[in-house]
């Protein structure tokens, strides 16, 4: 049997919950998956775990799912959070797909002095790391945030939360994440062009934060947020 359709949907769900389906979503189930009436799915809502839901009215526009057991409770991701400078359009998609699939708890786009987008487009970010959870078998969304400016990101930092700055120009220095201490904590990747000296410089002085290398090359912005990702889960993560 095929595995079961994974839907997420904003909306509750327990018990007898009854779950209204939109347009595009009723599409998706009807028309290309072919379901229909009785057929069973796995549900989720990033809050209330998975459920097993039956489809209890199929129609062209819209339709009716009904909540029977719940299969999954909520499970969390650690408290990471993941800032990364925006890059071109295609590569930001997949720096957002992988953060989310990678369990980061929330995932914010940066701008530095070196960006090369001043903008994003945060609806479809969110959307792509709704898609990395229904993919990837997790009860949990991470949020995309608004793009903020790094300098700002500073200012207010939490200082309870530890970040991993992942320096370029410590290229070759085999200096991963080391000998840390769990808790709240941050992965900082740069844009294409690097950090500036004077981020470097500030974020160096940072008493929450630990210049870490990723290895022997210089990697992609997108290569790089995957690896930081890998060595922080293998360090300090729930792998
Ligand atoms: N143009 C820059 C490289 C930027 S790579 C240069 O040639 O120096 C994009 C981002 O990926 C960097 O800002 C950093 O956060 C991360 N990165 C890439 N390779 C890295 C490495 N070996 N160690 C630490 N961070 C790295």
């Amino acid at each position: 049997m095929a595995s079961k359709v994974r839907l997420y949907v904003d909306q509750p769900l327990g018990q007898g919950q009854t779950v209204s389906l939109t347009k595009e979503q009723a599409h998706y189930l009807f028309g290309v998956m072919r379901l229909e009436q009785g057929a069973v799915i796995s549900l989720f809502n990033g809050r209330d775990g998975e459920w097993d839901a039956s489809v209890a009215e199929a129609n062209k526009k819209g339709g009716a799912l009904q909540c029977e057991t719940q299969t999954r409770p909520l499970q969390m991701p650690p408290d990471l959070w993941f800032y990364f400078a925006p890059i071109k359009k295609e590569r930001t998609d997949f720096i957002v797909e992988k953060a989310a699939e990678m369990g980061a708890a929330r995932i914010i786009p940066v701008q530095t002095d070196f960006t090369n987008s001043g903008r994003v487009n945060q609806g479809r970010l969110q959307a792509h790391a709704i898609e990395a959870a229904e993919q990837c078998g997790g009860t949990y969304v991470p949020e995309v945030a608004e793009m903020q400016k790094l300098s700002r990101v500073l200012d207010h930092w939490d200082d309870g939360r530890q970040l991993m700055f992942c320096d370029e120009t410590l290229v070759g220095a085999a200096q991963a994440l080391g000998e840390v201490a769990g808790g709240k904590w941050a992965i900082l990747i740069g844009p294409e062009g690097g950090f500036s000296d004077a981020e470097r410089d500030r974020l160096r002085r940072q008493p929450f934060a630990r210049s870490v290398s990723l290895g022997r090359r210089i990697l992609r912005a997108d290569t790089a947020a995957v690896a930081a990702l890998t060595v922080w889960q293998q360090h300090l993560g729930d792998w």
